[in-house]
């Protein structure tokens, strides 16, 4: 890259090294069969869960226990509800605390508030971002009756030191996969280790729906018949012959759709092929990038796989002589900078989970959670298309020519008036909330985040 090399900063008027006509290729891929799958399910009539001989919903969750290793699934509306009916099934009441990540996706601890449960948060891990098995030890209560373990990013957390702590405990895993579907921890498949394995199927995950749904897996007979009934109004519905209607659990109305798990049963059928592709091209993604001085990029240990949800960067500026003091202006000047080049990054969570407005007052102090979103960016999504490596081939391009320019970065950082994501977050806290219903013909249509 040799041209780039003198290349003025796009953020300082150059060129970009993205161009703009370079779109991020669409996530869900939509193919012709996935299309004939939806139309199929639309004109058979039979859309949900509990139509009589309904072929899509059965058939995504025989396909998906196979996949995991377990010898159930129970196919839900979402992400969300699959962790409450996880927890829900293994007996978490109301009052009851459950141990939570203090860094995760805010479904991860609503899925307990659900159930009058109250989250406690432990800390993360800053090298993996997942959690740290002896913070969660520390958390523990003799009010707690569950673990939820969440494979952030993609990463599988560390299942076998958090059974330990469990087990000595008398407490239930259960694993938040929803942002690793297939990734494997020591031979396993994640999603097959905790007492349940709760996935999700919202659009911008790795396997996804036309929509929203879910997932949850389980090995065992009596946590699957309640998981099941929960699901449905605390019914048991046979899908042959006459529905009772006699509710044996509180059960919510969590049914997934049927047009919806036929198009994820065509999506699965070119899930590992996919899933290859992805390692293939994140892999030498981040070969490239780990070159880079001061930047940390997201490893996998050699016992498991990644499922690359999100890539998540740390910039340490101590790693290169630099004042601690400056990861966040460094990250935010990076993010400004790699922005301006037409790389598309974001944060992933402003605020750790414990201190969202929501959460406020719960205490706990996380300092790993706070600095990994101080010193953090990520890149979503983008990255998810198999045939996604020439866009992160020119990513890779755009910040090799961000790191030439790292002393005016680094003066630009030190000059800059800066604010800790959580700031921005409180401000917009108070900025949004109660919201002004303003008139909705207004609002220019924005693509899909999560
Ligand atoms: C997406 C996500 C969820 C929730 O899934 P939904 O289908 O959006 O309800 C829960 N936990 C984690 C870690 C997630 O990324």
């Amino acid at each position: 890259m040799a041209d780039v090399e003198v290349t003025k900063l796009a953020m300082f008027g150059g060129p970009r090294v993205v161009p703009k006509g370079q779109r991020v290729p669409p996530w869900p891929v939509v193919t012709a069969d996935d299309e004939q799958a939806v139309l199929r399910s639309l004109r058979s009539g039979r859309l949900t869960a509990a139509s009589s001989g309904e072929p899509e919903i059965s058939g995504l969750e025989r396909e998906w226990a196979d996949a995991v290793g377990t010898r159930h699934c129970v196919a839900v509306s979402n992400g969300t509800t699959a962790l409450s009916l996880a927890l829900a099934a293994v007996g978490v009441r109301s009052a009851a605390e459950v141990v939570v990540p203090a860094l995760s996706f805010i479904g991860s601890a609503l899925a307990p508030l659900h159930l009058g449960a109250i989250p406690v948060f432990a800390d993360i891990d800053p090298n993996t971002f997942n959690v740290d098995p002896a913070a969660v030890e520390a958390a523990i209560t003799p009010r707690t009756q569950a673990i939820v373990a969440v494979h952030l990013h993609g990463l599988p957390a560390e299942l076998d030191e958090l059974r330990v702590v469990a087990a000595r405990h008398g407490l239930p895993v259960v694993e938040d996969a929803a942002q690793a579907h297939g990734a494997r921890y020591r031979g396993r498949v994640v999603g097959s280790v905790g007492a349940l394995g709760c996935f999700s199927l919202n659009t911008s995950k790795n396997l996804a729906t036309c929509g929203e749904g879910g997932l949850v897996n389980t090995d065992d007979d009596e946590l699957y018949a309640r998981a099941l009934a929960l699901r449905q109004f605390g019914e048991v519905i046979t899908g042959n012959g006459e529905r009772s209607y006699i509710s044996h659990l509180p059960g919510w109305n969590h049914k997934p759709n049927a047009i919806q798990c036929a198009f994820t049963r065509s999506q699965l059928a070119r899930f590992d092929r996919d899933a290859r592709a992805r390692d293939e091209n994140v892999r030498r993604f981040l070969a490239r990038l780990a070159r880079l001085p001061g930047l940390m990029v997201p490893s996998c240990p050699a016992d498991r796989t990644h499922a690359w949800h999100i890539l998540r960067f740390r910039v340490r500026p101590e790693d290169i002589g630099l004042a601690d003091r400056l990861a966040g202006p460094l990250r935010a000047a990076l993010m400004r900078a790699l922005r301006a080049e037409g790389v598309p990054l974001s944060h992933y969570q402003l605020l750790p989970l414990p201190d969202q407005p929501i959460f406020r007052g719960t205490g706990g102090h996380h300092p790993h959670s706070l600095r990994v979103i101080e010193d953090s960016f990520t890149i979503q999504k983008a990255h998810l298309h198999p045939a996604a490596g020439p866009l992160l081939d020119r990513y890779a391009d755009a910040f090799e020519k961000v790191w030439q320019h790292w002393d005016s970065l680094t003066r630009h950082a030190e000059a800059m008036a800066y604010r800790a994501p959580w700031e921005r977050a409180a401000e917009i806290a108070t900025a949004e909330w109660p919201p002004a219903l303003d008139d909705p013909s207004d609002r220019a249509p924005r693509p899909d985040q999560h």
